[in-house]
């Protein structure tokens, strides 16, 4: 499941690949994708102004009309390579000979058609509140972002309408690197806590973003590989003081975590 880090990475290779075209076509391999009743046509022959993510969505602004798209499962944006494993459901026509797909093996992926104007609130109305990245260094903001939040800080960061962009392992890792226990409620956090957690969001996003620069990334929870302190390194030790890192599961999510180093005051 492609979290924060990779979404701004999807983004910004489609920026990169499309931005300065013009989209010549927009093929619908598979109609099943549209979030809603659209007219696909609508987007031909527009320029790309550029590409800009909102929590773990794209936008893919042509002008007065945008393409959304969100990756659920398994979407990715990729360059056209032939390869006929893929599960293509768009193809993307560049007016220099660019092709990008939206290849989604789990066909769980969604796409919409809006207007531009129409884009915030469309986004404000599937429960997104501001994004965690980038800039959001302020404990205090955080603090007031789950002001008398009781549920347990692990379980709080993963609530979208609060602050847009943290999933499951950003949680984990965000609470590693705070030293923070994962139960604790987010109302007992104090402000120098709420400090700790933005650094472990916020550093756990750079880290991701440094490590997976690529033309195609892998989703960060196939191949482990190296980039997570706790997440997915259960019985492994603990890199700060060794212990060995245990899992557990926090409603119905793993979380993982290191019982000394973040236990509980
Ligand atoms: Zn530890």
């Amino acid at each position: 499941v492609p979290e924060l880090p990779e979404v701004e990475i999807f983004t910004r290779n489609l920026a990169r690949w499309a931005g300065g075209q013009t989209l010549s076509r927009l093929e619908v391999v598979d109609p099943r994708i549209w979030g809603a009743p659209c007219r696909p046509e609508e987007l031909e022959g527009r320029e790309v102004i550029g590409a800009y993510r909102r929590a773990k969505y794209t936008v893919l602004d042509l002008g007065s009309w945008a393409l959304v798209l969100h990756y659920r499962m398994t979407g990715k944006p990729v360059l056209d390579d032939g390869d006929v494993r893929r599960k293509v459901r768009l193809r993307l026509w560049f007016s220099e000979g660019t092709r990008v797909l939206f290849d989604d093996a789990r066909c769980l992926g969604q796409a919409w058609i809006l207007q531009c104007a129409n884009v915030d609130s469309f986004l404000d109305a599937r429960g997104l509140g501001p994004d965690a990245w980038p800039g959001r260094r302020d404990g205090a903001w955080w603090a007031a972002r789950f002001n008398g939040v009781r549920a347990p800080i692990k379980a709080a960061l993963l609530d979208q309408k609060r602050v847009a962009g943290v999933g499951n392992i950003g949680a984990s890792e965000a609470c590693y690197r705070a030293a923070l226990d994962p139960r604790r409620p987010a109302s007992s956090l104090t402000l120098a806590e709420w400090t700790a957690v933005a650094e472990g969001v916020l550093g756990w996003v750079d880290d991701t973003l440094a490590h997976e620069l690529g033309d195609e990334i892998h989703f960060v929870t196939a191949g482990g590989e190296g980039c997570f302190r706790v997440y997915g390194r259960a019985g492994e030790p603990c890199p700060r003081c060794a212990r060995v890192v245990e899992r557990f599961v926090q409603r119905g999510r793993s979380t993982f975590w290191c019982p000394r180093c973040q236990g509980s005051r």
